[in-house]
Parts: C-alpha cells; structure tokens; sequence
C-alpha cells in the first residue's frame, strides 16, 4: 500500500513539473509561470479579466 502511494505521489510531482513552464502573456507579454497549457495570461491580467467581466 504504501509503494503504491509513493508511486502515485511521484507521478503527480513529474506532472506538476512538466504542467509549470515559462510563458508569454498573451495580455501584456511579460513572462510569467504558467500553470497549464490553457494558461496563457498572467495573475495580473487575469485578475483584471475577471474584474472586467464581472459584471
Ligand atoms: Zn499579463
């Protein structure tokens, strides 16, 4: 049970590894840690997406 555990842990590591790359914002264009392929704009421009859109 417990390797198995220890399996599960390191696989989600590896993939948290390869999910964080650099990228560029696509709002402002400074570069940022993206946190997955569909995160393409940064904390700063998120926030002011969602202040936008928020009716
Ligand atoms: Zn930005």
């Amino acid at each position: 049970m417990n390797a198995r555990a220890n399996t599960e842990r390191e696989i989600v590591e590896e993939h948290i590894k390869v999910e964080q790359k650099r990228r560029r914002c696509l709002m402002c264009g400074e570069m940022f840690d993206s946190f997955g392929p569909g995160n393409r704009i940064c904390k700063k421009c998120k926030s002011k997406q969602a202040w936008r859109s928020g009716a």
